[in-house]
């Protein structure tokens, strides 16, 4: 990997300091395959708690001092400064590619080779470098503060945060960050407005549901109201608003009323981007625990498109409608509120109108294809299951749906 190189380019230590900054596990997909910058300003979940969520289950939430954060931000200035200019001294007129990046860490065996660092401390700088450089490739335009509650941290400690990274990346044009509706409803106006002034430009909110029942259910620790509250507060302070909906959140007992009062609230705050995340309840969870139990059960896929299709159908709202997660299966399932309504309903109606087969095969096809875009190829155990249910499928037999489900639990459990 690291042999084709385009020259020679030895950095200067004293401007990339440790060589690393520090990075969350994850961020939203609009936010690029790592086209945003990704500065972690704190660590974790502070609420952690939510029935469904795996992702930050047994780690501890911690914040980060303001000095911390300003330090990363200084490395990752040494960082771009140091592959723009070895970018202009090989001839690539300060456009920053593979190869750039191959004879930085070529060229500088002391600072990214395991013969001279420990193996941790090699990956780290390896991953910055690797952030940094693809940041640059896409114009440096964006940053993603992790991790998953930014602004639960003091209003003037992330207005300090934002107004470095300001000064540091003037052409910068959009910081976003993950929020819990609690947070921002308890913050006053005049503190979200802060924070907008001081360069915050998008949040993304974990809604799940509008049912109050379901947000019990799954312990989210927030009231329907509550987001209603907080969404209309970051509209309202200018931010732009993106929530996230989990269908099937409710199982079979709540799953209408989960859609439609999910659609009334959503039509209430009326959000720039509604992002669907069906949900596949996740081993180790909580909630995975009490599917086992019977004490959830689970929409099948149909039964998923159908509480969709209510949803959608009771929206009222100008929000952008997206699919962007594999956990979804017809990622068709999007448009422009309301105009393209019609369009999104006729394309859920035209699948549950087909025949159980068609249907059946729609959804081992789908859910292949999530599980290669992730691995390239099928886990040993996994192929078998998949193998028996397009066997059933071309013969018609009766046991079809029984293989199918085997096969799409297998592959689903695999990419979430
Ligand atoms: S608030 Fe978000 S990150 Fe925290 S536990 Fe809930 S879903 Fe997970």
């Amino acid at each position: 990997m690291y042999q084709r190189t385009a020259g020679f380019y030895k950095m200067d230590a004293a401007k990339i300091g440790r060589g690393w900054h520090e990075m969350g596990p994850i961020r939203p997909p609009s936010e690029g395959r790592d086209a945003s910058l990704l500065l972690r300003v704190t660590r974790n979940c502070p609420w952690n708690r939510c029935e469904f969520c795996a992702t930050y289950k047994n780690e501890r939430y911690s914040v980060r001092t303001v000095d911390e954060v300003k330090a990363d931000l200084e490395v990752v200035q040494g960082l771009a400064e140091e592959l723009r200019s070895a970018s202009w001294r090989l001839g690539f007129a300060g456009a920053v590619g593979e190869e750039i990046v191959l004879a930085v860490i070529n060229s500088n065996p002391e600072i990214y080779s395991r013969q001279h660092n420990d193996a941790e401390l090699v990956h780290a700088r390896l991953h910055s470098l690797a952030n940094v450089a693809n940041w640059l490739a896409t114009g440096a335009k964006t940053v993603f503060l992790q991790d998953g509650n930014s602004p639960q941290i003091r209003t003037v400690d992330l207005v300090a945060v934002l107004n470095y990274i300001k000064e540091m990346f003037p052409a910068v044009e959009r910081i976003t960050s993950y929020a819990r509706s609690k947070t921002i409803a308890r913050k006053s106006f005049e503190e979200i407005l802060q924070l907008r002034q001081a360069g915050l430009s998008r949040l993304h909110i974990g809604l799940e549901s509008g049912c109050n029942e379901v947000l019990m259910a799954v312990k989210k620790g927030v009231t329907a109201e509550e987001h209603v509250m907080a969404g209309k507060k970051t509209k309202e302070a200018g931010i732009t608003l993106s929530e996230y909906l989990m269908p099937g959140l409710g199982g079979k007992k709540w799953s209408e009323k989960h859609a439609l009062e999910s659609a009334r609230v959503l039509s209430e705050i009326d959000p720039d981007f509604i992002r669907l995340r069906t949900l596949i309840p996740r081993r180790g969870t909580p909630l995975y625990e009490r599917m086992l139990a019977g004490e959830f059960e689970p929409l099948t896929e149909d039964e998923m498109v159908e509480e969709i299709g209510l949803f959608v159908e009771n929206l009222d709202c100008h929000a952008y409608l997206v699919s962007d997660q594999m956990s979804n299966l017809l990622w068709e399932v999007e448009g422009r509120l309301p105009e393209d309504k019609p369009k999104i309903l006729a394309t859920i109606r035209n699948y549950l109108q087909m025949p159980l087969s068609a249907r059946l095969k729609v959804q081992l096809e789908r859910r292949l294809s999530s599980y290669l875009a992730v691995y390239g190829q099928l886990a040993e155990k996994v192929a078998a299951k998949v193998e028996l249910a397009a066997e059933s499928l071309q013969k018609e037999a009766p046991d079809a749906p029984g293989k199918v489900k085997d096969a799409l639990d297998a592959l689903k459990q695999a990419f979430i």
